[in-house]
């Protein structure tokens, strides 16, 4: 994706800030079956990617990792796409939304890709589960697909009650 990578140093910033803060930090990551039918061979929208336990699927090498953050997979049946990290799973079976509110959160800092689809779904599914939700503008990019993808994205967000922020 264009300008994927730029979302990287905007992220390593609030990773680090949540490090300082003491803030629980949640990974969420797409852990696809070679077969998913969100690829293209199978007639979804996508060239196969993050195929699990691949190259594909891991993150990206200069992302901060801390020991504490926890790693959520998402999309692992083949028959369905999960485009929101409230999907994923963690490797002891916990599901996002019960870890966030096991930690105390009330407030999550949201940034990734792809503001037009995993961003969106996220927010979206953090408002439905009672969080306050800010977006890291700067740390988000979209696919735009269709021209203008990712701007109506972010506005249905904020119309949802997500809070854009820079920094
Ligand atoms: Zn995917």
């Amino acid at each position: 994706m264009p300008q994927g990578d730029a979302v990287l140093p905007i992220l390593n910033a609030w990773i680090q800030r949540a490090l300082v803060e003491g803030w629980p930090i949640a990974l969420t990551r797409d852990w696809h079956p070679a077969q998913h039918c969100s690829f293209q061979a199978r007639g979804g929208p996508w060239p196969p990617h993050c195929v699990a336990a691949t190259p594909g699927a891991q993150f990206h090498p200069q992302l901060l990792m801390p020991a504490g953050a926890r790693v959520f997979s998402k999309g692992s049946d083949p028959e369905r796409e999960a485009y929101s990290g409230f999907e994923g799973i963690s490797e002891t079976g916990q599901r996002l939304g019960d870890w966030l509110h096991k930690q105390g959160v009330d407030r999550l800092y949201v940034g990734g890709l792809a503001t037009d689809y995993c961003v969106r779904a996220t927010v979206l599914d953090a408002l439905t589960a009672g969080f306050a939700v800010s977006v890291l503008r700067r740390g988000v990019r979209g696919v735009n697909a269709h021209p203008g993808d990712a701007d109506a994205a972010i506005s249905h967000m904020q119309a949802q009650g997500a809070q854009f922020i820079d920094g």
